[in-house]
């Protein structure tokens, strides 16, 4: 991840081990994707064996997990970070 948006500026990283908190946003974002892979395989499945439930869900995790990872980022700099969109930002650096 690069220090500062090569756009307009914007510098990632509020203060150090900022993202130590994104692993919360992370963790919960997770459990909703287990959750949901679980009741999908119950509903769609019709209650199957453990070992399918088991496999669907480390299947999910394995594919969404870079996905869970930059959206918990994302999230913890929208959300904490300080930052609002400021479709602005750029032309002003530019000019
Ligand atoms: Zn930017």
């Amino acid at each position: 991840m690069p220090d500062s948006c090569p756009v307009c500026g914007q510098h990632y990283e509020p203060e150090t081990g900022f993202y130590w908190g994104a692993m919360y946003i992370s963790y919960g974002l997770a459990v909703g994707v287990v959750f949901v892979a679980g009741m999908l395989t119950y509903f769609l499945g019709h209650d199957p064996a453990t070992w399918v439930y088991v496999s669907v869900v480390a299947a999910c995790m394995i594919l969404l997990t870079p996905l869970l990872f930059r959206y918990a980022r994302a999230l913890m700099l929208y959300g904490f970070g300080g930052i609002r969109y400021d479709p602005m930002a750029a032309p002003r650096r530019s000019a």
